[in-house]
């Protein structure tokens, strides 16, 4: 045989060889579902954008096929809550009220009564830190905006006028028909503080009611850990990071035991700067200007996510000491605050979880 063909030759043999070693693995992978069908040791993950952010379920179950339909299920059910909760979507419910709420009593659905009610409870417990009828302000702020078209902050007289527009206060509910009214023509609605802990708790339920007891949901700012976590994969608890603000590291890691909410609120997310001074999306409904002191508030427990999400707001709108103490204060809910200079604070229980003290940053 001359050299060419030789060479032909050989690589006619590699293919045979890798076209054996395929089929070889593609028969054991069969053989293994059918000897033990569905089994699954690595959790099923999928990551989906939805409700203005990305949302990764990790979920644990024995059976491959029941798992994947359940987290199927659970994105669904955060893709409907957006179509209620996406104030920029002409056609959700939250458009319509803000539209409407104006002109007399609009009826709302379960979903947003609930969101109404946390918002109302976290207003009234923070001393109107936390505040849902920010609408206004977060328009004319419009950080994400300016930040792209590098405009200054609003002027002065622009966000006295939108204050007058903002206040839980200014709401008028009607509990027993689920009715809300705004007293000013111009209010609007907007749960972004506390919606998508709401969310994590429906997006929890599906998942429960398909059988599946042991994962994790995350929707970057406010996470839920379900039941233990597998032996097998390093439990019974879960591994959870709280970001550095100002850098890619991380500046704490907790170890959290099934059913505790995380959520995070920090200045580092959606902000724009103008002229050196950084100006971000958490507004003080006080002053009207983004909230100053804080750069990020991690809140661990409470009793459910839309709370959760909602006291990492009112924290960082309190700020340090008020926020902090504050939390001190409240049962079976820890904190961890970092101030305007980068030192790290957190509250006495919160060392149950720190795996070790947590890290100042440079601001
Ligand atoms: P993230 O959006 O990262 O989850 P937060 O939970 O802190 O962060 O929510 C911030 C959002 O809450 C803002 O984008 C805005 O929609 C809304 N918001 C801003 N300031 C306030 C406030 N003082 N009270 C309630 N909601 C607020
Ligand atoms: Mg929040």
């Amino acid at each position: 045989m001359d050299r060419e063909k030789l060479g032909r030759k050989n690589r006619r043999d590699t293919l045979i060889v890798i076209a054996i070693f395929l089929a070889l693995v593609i028969a054991a992978s069969f053989g293994a579902k059918l000897f033990n069908p569905g089994y699954s040791r690595e959790p099923f993950q999928r990551t989906m954008f939805v409700l203005d952010d990305y949302v990764t379920i990790t979920a644990y179950g024995k059976d491959q096929s029941r798992v994947e339909q359940a987290v199927d299920e659970a994105f669904r059910e955060l893709q409907r809550l957006q179509g209620i909760f996406d104030r920029y979507d002409p056609e959700s419910e939250l458009a319509r009220v803000n539209r409407e709420a104006a002109l007399g009593p609009v009826q709302v659905s379960e979903d947003l009564w609930c969101v109404i009610l946390t918002g109302l409870e976290a207003y009234l417990e923070s001393g109107g830190a936390f505040d849902m009828t920010v609408g206004p302000l977060v328009d004319l702020w419009d950080v994400l905006g300016r930040a792209e078209r590098g405009e200054p902050p609003p002027g002065a007289g622009d966000i006295a006028e939108a204050l007058e527009l903002v206040g839980t206060d200014k709401l008028e509910l009607d509990h027993a028909a689920r009715k809300v009214r705004f007293s000013r023509q111009g209010m609007a609605l907007d749960v972004g503080g506390l919606v998508k802990g709401y969310a994590l708790d429906r997006a929890a339920r599906v998942l429960r009611d398909k059988g599946i007891e042991n994962g994790y949901i995350s929707m970057i700012s406010t996470d839920l850990t379900m039941g233990d976590k597998p032996e097998s994969a390093g439990g019974p608890k879960w591994r959870v990071a709280v970001l550095n603000p100002r850098g890619e590291d991380y500046m704490a890691t907790l170890r959290l035991p099934g059913g505790t909410y995380v959520s995070t609120s920090g200045d580092y997310q959606r902000y724009f700067e103008y002229q050196g001074k950084r100006y971000h999306h958490i507004l003080d409904p006080r002053t009207g200007y983004p909230a100053e002191g804080v750069i990020s508030v991690t809140i661990v427990g409470g009793r459910d996510g839309a709370w959760s999400d909602a006291l990492s707001t009112a924290v960082f709108v309190m700020g340090y000491p008020e926020g902090l103490n504050w939390v001190e204060s409240l049962e079976g809910i820890e904190c961890l605050l970092v101030d305007g200079t980068g030192k790290a604070h957190a509250t006495t229980g919160m060392g149950a979880y720190l795996e070790e003290a947590p890290r100042d940053i440079e601001p």
